[in-house]
């Protein structure tokens, strides 16, 4: 384990901010998490890798979560704070020329966006469509970042997204090719969800790769 300099703490909403830290020598592929916690702590939480492949900085995007131990001490980092950070680990990881079809779904809930900037800072020019689920509009976190006519933004709890209601709600009405190779991160709820509608459509389960965050 290793200390790791912050670098800019980045606020997207009340309750979620985007952590910059030294990369030192953790060499990652797009999709893993790391482990991370503030300095010398006992309780470190994995956190899937915001930032893309090439950049010379890690990144994570945390929520605090109501009454949580690590989320809540990373919401008081500031520059010039250490955290400890381990990794990568995890086989949620993708490397595009691995793939036959080179068509990509992303459903993420929340922060289960992370991985998918990561994937889209890393391999910009990639035919992707993603679909990332929130309750209100304040939780597009980097929205701009993705090409607009790649994402809808599902919100929940007020009808000013791109779609009102759940990802769940919003996929049984797509057409979806067998081929597509669907990645799911989130909340288990979703993700369960998510792979029977897929499957519903002819999606194999071969095709679908999921990252449960709780
Ligand atoms: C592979 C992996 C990658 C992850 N990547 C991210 C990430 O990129 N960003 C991120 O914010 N979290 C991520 N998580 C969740 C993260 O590891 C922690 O569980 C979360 O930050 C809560 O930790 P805590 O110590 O604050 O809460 P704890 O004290 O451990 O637990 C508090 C409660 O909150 C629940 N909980 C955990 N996460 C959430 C959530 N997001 N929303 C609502 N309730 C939750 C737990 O089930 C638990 O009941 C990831 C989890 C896994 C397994």
């Amino acid at each position: 384990m290793k200390k790791h300099k912050v670098i800019e703490v980045r606020n997207l909403s009340a309750s979620t901010f985007v952590v910059r830290f030294e990369r030192k020598e953790i060499d990652f592929q797009t999709g893993q998490f790391v482990m991370v916690g503030t300095k010398g702590a006992v309780d470190r939480r994995e956190y899937s890798i915001y930032s893309g492949e090439t950049d010379n900085f890690l990144e994570i995007l945390v929520r605090k979560v109501e009454g949580g131990k690590v989320s809540a001490k990373l919401k008081k980092l500031k520059p010039g704070d250490t955290v400890d950070a381990d990794g990568p680990f995890g086989f949620f990881k993708f490397d595009p020329t691995t793939f036959q079809s080179q068509k990509f779904l992303f459903v993420a809930t929340g922060t289960g966006i992370s991985p998918f900037h990561s994937f889209v800072k890393s391999y910009p020019d990639l035919n992707y469509q993603l679909i990332h689920g929130v309750r209100f509009v304040e939780e597009a976190y980097d929205h701009a970042d993705y090409a607009k006519e790649k994402v809808t933004l599902c919100t929940s709890g007020e009808p000013k997204g791109d779609f009102t209601g759940r990802v769940t709600d919003h996929l049984r009405e797509l057409e979806i090719d067998a081929d597509t190779n669907c990645f799911l991160c989130g909340n288990s709820e979703m993700i369960y969800e998510v792979f029977d509608i897929l499957g519903e459509k002819g999606v194999p389960t071969s095709n679908i790769y999921s990252e449960v965050y709780f």
